[in-house]
């Protein structure tokens, strides 16, 4: 992969940091490259996890609903020397994550929507964040929606039932072929519905439905404020680009959002 060089200005930072004051509901729609940072490596692109090891199945839901008991199976054994969960496990939030956690306690963003499966945004402290693809880290009831996290959950017979309601679980990693779960899907067209602004980070915003929530606020009259390290698909409808890398640059714009703060409370 070439290497891109960092060529946003603070010129350029202070101006998204207006922007985003400016806005009367802001939120973040965050996607993998965000996570780079952190050692979880890409799906797609050079030395994409996909590209070195192919694409899962795009039925993977329909197989696991087949046979819920080998999913399981298949699913425990994988996760042990499997180069993902590998680095799933070891990541730690970047200053990226904690920057977005910065800008929602000044009361600048109010919700992050992710594509990201890695819980970093959780663990960094994310109170508003609707995981639209799941959490690697949790388990989720197909019937009732409970989420679990794993140590909540005995995985000696499989599938494991819902504590709740009996119903069968499955990671909540949504897989090819599965529907976004209906409580996130419908948070997240909360939230596109009041929002004026959504500063994308580290997504090209090409999948759905994740990119049809930034191209309805822009539709709209709301602005695109993009931080991304490459041009992407939705920069043409971008109202700015700052290229940049999100964990560098995302600290860099809330500290400019903290200072124009301080500075208009002076
Ligand atoms: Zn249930």
């Amino acid at each position: 992969m070439a290497q891109q060089a960092e060529t946003a200005s603070e010129g350029e930072v202070l101006a998204a940091a207006q922007m985003m004051l400016g806005a009367r509901y802001a939120i973040a729609l965050t996607g993998a490259g965000m996570s780079v940072e952190s050692g979880i490596p890409p799906f797609r692109g050079p030395g994409g996890l996909w590209t070195k090891h192919g694409e899962p199945p795009m039925n993977g839901f329909q197989i696991f609903l087949a046979d819920p008991k080998k999913a399981w199976e298949d699913k425990l054994r994988r996760t042990q020397g499997d180069e993902l969960y590998a680095a799933l496990r070891e990541a730690r939030p970047n200053p990226g994550h904690q920057a977005l956690v910065e800008m929602e306690a000044l009361g600048v963003l109010r919700c992050v929507i992710t594509q990201n499966i890695d819980n970093l945004h959780r663990a960094a402290g994310q109170k508003s964040l609707a995981e639209i693809h799941g959490n690697f880290a949790l388990i989720r009831c197909l019937e009732c929606a409970s989420r679990f996290g794993f140590e909540q959950i005995a995985l000696d017979e499989l599938p494991p039932r819902c504590p709740v309601c009996s119903g069968l679980l499955k990671s909540d990693t949504v897989a090819f072929g599965e529907p976004i779960p209906r409580d996130v899907l419908t948070r997240c067209e909360e939230q596109a519905e009041r929002a004026d602004l959504v500063l994308l980070a580290g997504t090209s915003a090409t999948v759905y439905p994740a990119a049809g929530f930034a191209l309805e606020v822009k539709r709209r009259g709301g602005r695109l404020v993009e931080v991304n390290l490459y041009e992407s698909e939705i920069t043409a409808v971008c109202d700015l680009s700052l290229r940049a890398a999100a964990a560098s640059l995302l600290p860099r714009l809330a500290r400019a959002l903290a200072g124009l703060r301080a500075a208009s409370r002076a």
